[in-house]
């Protein structure tokens, strides 16, 4: 029989666990494949970890990891994919936000012979407009910065062939920003709508913020354009500074030179500090993250790992 691992990365999701667990064996039952899930703490401060290792006991299909700290739902997932090892694999989030039921809907899909099929939200319920308009922005902008195809309204959720997470898996760099790397991998793709729903419980554990931060993930782990930037800036800038120069030295000679333009002077200081801080700042972005990647630092700590017995060891 085929092998299913759903990966599910946690951190302080303990008060709607047992039902997304519950929601989730429920498709387990109607799937024609030996199903397991791997549940990833993420260093939670909760007692999600006591949760997960009561699914455990009480469910042999069920394994655990617990990282040993926080690292970010990135390096989360990626240690579960690490660890998961099955025909195809599930990616989804605790919350409920995306509907296990939909794993229906990838299996078949995956039968039809996709290599990576993933869930397309066309209603992002309980989500603010500002959330949906930033979201909607950022998209746009990778789609024309980065050379991989970042498709729209995408988030983790999503089965993976043993080809791609093998594929995956190779991927080793520690500035992660998963759904572009989901998106590098290539292969078979299929998009399948849904509709994302609202968290059961708890709240998000990203704010703006942390957004932002993610969006700048996004562009750099995926574009080098914004270092170009600083080029045509300063094409542009020497072009015009060469014909305000020839203005200046012509008008110095028609009519004289007379101590004037303090504001001019100001001006153009000010504005050309500005580009020149904005520009550093942009290779700084690039430098820092070149940095984090010349320590090789191993991405995570596993802090316990409790695997799911074999099929046919379990009762
Ligand atoms: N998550 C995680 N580590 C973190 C933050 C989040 O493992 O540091 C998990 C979280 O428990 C959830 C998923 O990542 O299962 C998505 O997080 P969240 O619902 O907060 O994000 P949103 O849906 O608001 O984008
Ligand atoms: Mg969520």
């Amino acid at each position: 029989m085929q092998t299913l691992a759903v990966v599910v990365p946690a951190f302080n999701e303990s008060a709607g666990l047992r039902e997304f667990h519950a929601r989730l064996v429920a498709v387990f039952d109607t799937l024609d494949l030996d199903c397991t899930v791997l549940y990833v703490d993420d260093g939670s401060r909760d007692d999600t970890w006591t949760v997960m290792e009561s699914l455990r006991t009480a469910d042999a299909r069920v394994a655990t990891l617990k990282l040993s700290r926080n690292f970010g739902k990135e390096l989360a997932l990626t240690a579960g994919l690490d660890h998961a090892d099955a025909d195809a694999v599930v990616v989804i989030d605790a919350d409920l936000q995306d509907p296990p039921e939909l794993i229906a809907q990838f299996v078949a899909a995956w039968r039809e012979g996709f290599d990576v099929v993933y869930g397309t939200r066309s209603t992002r319920a309980g989500e603010s407009g500002m959330k949906k308009l930033t979201a909607a922005a950022f998209y746009r902008v990778m789609e024309r910065l980065s050379h991989t195809p970042l498709p729209r309204d995408t988030g983790d959720f999503r089965l993976l062939d043993r080809r791609a997470l093998d594929a995956l898996k190779r991927v080793r760099e520690r500035q992660r920003f998963m759904k572009g790397l989901f998106a590098w991998v290539g292969f078979r793709q299929k998009s399948i709508v849904y509709e994302r729903d609202r968290r059961v419980a708890g709240s998000s554990k990203f704010n703006y913020w942390r957004l932002w931060n993610f969006a700048l993930e996004g562009i750099t782990s995926f574009s080098t354009a914004p270092l170009r930037l600083a080029t045509y800036a300063g094409v542009l800038t020497a072009v015009a500074a060469f014909a305000f120069g020839v203005f200046v030295f012509g008008k110095a000679l028609l009519y004289g030179d007379p101590v004037r333009g303090y504001p001019t002077l100001l001006l153009v200081i000010l504005f050309l500090g500005g580009v020149q801080l904005m520009a550093l700042g942009m290779i700084g972005e690039y430098l820092g993250r070149l940095y984090m990647e010349a320590k090789q630092r191993p991405l995570y700590l596993i802090d316990e790992a409790h695997p799911a017995p074999a099929r046919g060891d379990r009762q």
